[in-house]
């Protein structure tokens, strides 16, 4: 198998007709070999029982049905794990995207990259709700990440497959897949695309999401620096804590014992106390996230590191 497309699928029964037929009439007169793998994320609007429809009379057409809504990221992380294909490009079932993009994302790819993502210069959404706050997203990622790209939110991709299949991927983090696949070291570019407004259905995000991006960049970022090393961090903000902390309490201590001077007016001890106390709880969550970060890796087989290939 040359190449799975991956769909998440929730709530777009007018769309999923068109979306198959416009993937065929793109892959179908090439020499590729391809799966088209549609992932329904718990539709309520009958987009479940058209997909079974469409399935008995498709052969190329996979059917992943949840039980539930488990999110867009869930259900990508589904196709992905479940895709054949020595390619897998990942693209929104809203026809917002357009699969005539996919032979040029292809060829992009085999320029040698492992990830080529797609860029909505001519983003169809509302203004204000959409695409500024997207572009807010867009820049705190950038200058956050190691991966600098103009639109992290564009579902329209193509991977490799080990990349595809290498990430791990939780809550919302659909928006970083670019960062996480920069971690594990992955060659990646960029391709503008084109973009269209939605027709039928109704988008399934609003201005909360920004709110959340900052969070899960948080955790991206902490993630990817250190997930290996978190004592680093912790252990680095605690130490000063503790030298500043304890550099206070000791001069302090001098005067008291020393020189007679009293303490119950000097506000500076409270401060003193504080970082001490600051200081050892930070260095001590270092340690325990050092335990975890062992756990993490080691309970899952999860590698430290990424090969690219082996020469014997
Ligand atoms: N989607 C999904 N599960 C969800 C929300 C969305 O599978 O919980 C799918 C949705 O059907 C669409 C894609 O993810 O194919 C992108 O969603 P949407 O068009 O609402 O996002 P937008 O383009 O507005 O950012
Ligand atoms: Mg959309």
């Amino acid at each position: 198998m040359d190449l799975s497309i991956v769909v998440p699928i929730y709530n777009e029964v007018d769309n999923l007709r068109p979306l198959c037929e416009r993937v065929h009439a793109v892959l179908a007169p090439t020499d590729w070999s391809y799966e088209l793998i549609l992932i329904d994320d718990g539709s309520q609007d009958g987009s479940s029982e058209l997909l079974a429809e469409l399935h008995a009379e498709d052969d190329t057409l996979k059917v992943l049905r949840f039980r539930r809504n488990f999110g867009q990221t869930a259900a990508l992380a589904a196709g992905f794990e479940y895709a054949q294909g020595d390619v897998i490009v990942s693209l929104d079932g809203d026809l917002q995207n357009d699969p005539i993009d996919i032979p040029r994302l292809l060829a992009k790819l085999d320029e040698g990259y492992d990830l080529v993502n797609g860029w909505r210069v001519n983003r169809q959404d509302p203004f204000l709700h959409r695409r500024l706050p997207s572009q807010i997203a867009n820049h705190m990622i950038s200058l956050t990440t190691r991966v600098k790209l103009h639109d992290y939110g564009c579902t329209l991709k193509a991977f490799r497959r080990e990349v595809a299949k290498g990430l791990k991927l939780y809550g919302e983090m659909h928006r970083f897949i670019p960062a996480l696949a920069g971690d594990m070291g992955a060659r990646i570019a960029e391709l503008p695309v084109t973009h269209h407004a939605r027709k039928h259905g109704t988008s399934k995000y609003g201005l909360t999401r920004t709110l959340w991006v900052v969070l899960d960049l948080l955790t991206v970022k902490f993630m990817s620096s250190y997930a290996t090393r978190p004592s680093h961090l912790f252990g680095f903000l605690g130490l000063i804590a503790v030298l500043v902390g304890g550099g206070i309490t000791t001069v302090l201590g001098i005067q008291r014992l020393l020189f007679d001077v009293q303490l119950a007016n000097r506000p500076i001890l409270l401060l003193g106390i504080l970082l001490l106390v600051t200081g050892v709880q930070l260095v001590t969550t270092g340690l325990i996230a050092e335990m975890l970060a062992r756990t993490y890796h080691e309970s899952q087989e999860k590698p430290v590191y990424w090969i690219k290939d082996v020469l014997e």
